[in-house]
Parts: structure tokens; sequence; C-alpha cells
């Protein structure tokens, strides 16, 4: 079974992804933690994404959609994946239908996790606030860049999804359990 997870920063995405993980085998593809690992690695993916994710902008389409493709290559993949922040634009949900047809693979379901955005703000500005941390402010700064890059380029593949009748949308500011059993609903009915 292979799903995406869509739904801005914030919105409980990798939560949800380690209980599917942990619960039924799949496998998490989340495209910010390979960047953050190829940052670290320090290769030239790496040194090139690095600035970009520091501001909270986008990677390049034909860089996350390599490192998507070389991943579906891995035979752990084969047991069915969580696409976790992929695809982020309508080119790549575009690259990822062509990708999944050329291995012979197919999408269960898309599930987007629908939350209020001027609360996901209000939480990282009181959790700012809080905190003695000076790099806080410039991260309420950073978060509202990347909710406007989401409302931007990521949030036109929700109606790209439900076009093709794939789009299921969970009410994502539940606690943890409602959200993960709701999401275990569309998945067993999948
Ligand atoms: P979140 O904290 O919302 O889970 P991620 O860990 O998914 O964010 O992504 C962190 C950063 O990595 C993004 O802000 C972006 O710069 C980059 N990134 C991750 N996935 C993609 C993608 N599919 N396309 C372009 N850039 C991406």
């Amino acid at each position: 079974m292979n799903i995406i997870l869509l739904g801005p920063p914030g919105a409980g995405k990798g939560t949800q992804s380690d209980l599917l993980v942990n619960g039924r085998g799949l496998v998490q593809l989340s495209t910010g933690d390979m960047l953050r690992a190829a940052v670290a690695a320090k290769s030239e993916v790496g040194i090139r994404a690095k600035a970009i994710m520091d501001r909270g902008d986008l990677v390049s389409d034909d860089v996350v959609i390599d490192i998507i493709s070389d991943r579906l290559d891995d035979d752990d993949t084969k047991a069915g994946v969580i696409f976790d922040g992929f695809p982020r634009t309508v080119a790549q949900a575009e690259a990822l239908d062509k990708l999944l047809s050329s291995k012979g693979l197919s999408l269960d379901a898309v599930i987007e996790l629908s939350v209020d955005e001027d609360a996901l703000v209000s939480r990282i500005v009181n959790r700012a606030g809080e905190s003695s941390d000076a790099r806080a402010d410039d991260n309420v700064e950073i978060l509202r860049n990347r909710l406007v890059v989401y409302k931007e380029q990521t949030a036109p593949i929700i109606p790209y999804y439900r076009e093709k009748g794939a789009l299921k949308t969970v009410d994502g500011m539940g606690s943890v359990e409602v959200v993960a059993s709701a999401i275990a609903s569309i998945l067993d009915a999948a």
C-alpha cells in the first residue's frame, strides 16, 4: 500500500507517519529527512539545498524527484511507502504519477490533514514567546514563509488529487489518537 500524507508544516504528518510505520509496516519516505541527511553528509545536493531549506523555500523539483525515484528502487520500499512532504508541487505530483506507473506501482490513498493555519501560527508564536532562544523569532518568520510557500506551491496539489478521486481529508486538529483512527479507517477501506 502506497499513500501520501499531505498538509501544511506542523499539521502532524511526521507523527502520523511514525504510527503507520509501526502499525502497518510501511516505510516512511520523508523528502525533508532525506534532504537533511544530504545536508549533514555535505554532499553536492546537500550543500545546494541547505540555504534554500534554511529560508523555508522549496528545493528544485528535479532534486527531490531523483531522490524519490532512487529510493523506490530499494527493496525495503516494496511493502509500501508513506510519502511525507512529497509531492510538494503540482510538477512533483505529475512526476510521481509517471514514476509510479513506470515502476508498476500505484497510489492507494492521498490523505490531507486539514488544520487551522491561525492555530499553527499562534502555536509557534507562543512557543517563541516562552523561549529564551534568540533564534525563536527567526523561526516564526521562517514558519510564516513556509506557510506562504505551502499555500502558493503545495496547496494546488489538493485539487489535483481531488479531481482524480483519490483525496481523503481528515481533520488534523484532533488529538493524535483521533487523527490516527480517522486515517486507519480510510486505509482499512482502501
Ligand atoms: P516539515 O517540518 O514541514 O515536516 P520537511 O521536513 O518536510 O518539513 O521539509 C523541510 C524542508 O526541506 C522544506 O522546507 C524544503 O526546503 C525542503 N523539502 C522537503 N521536501 C521537499 C520537496 N518535496 N520539494 C522541495 N523541497 C522540499
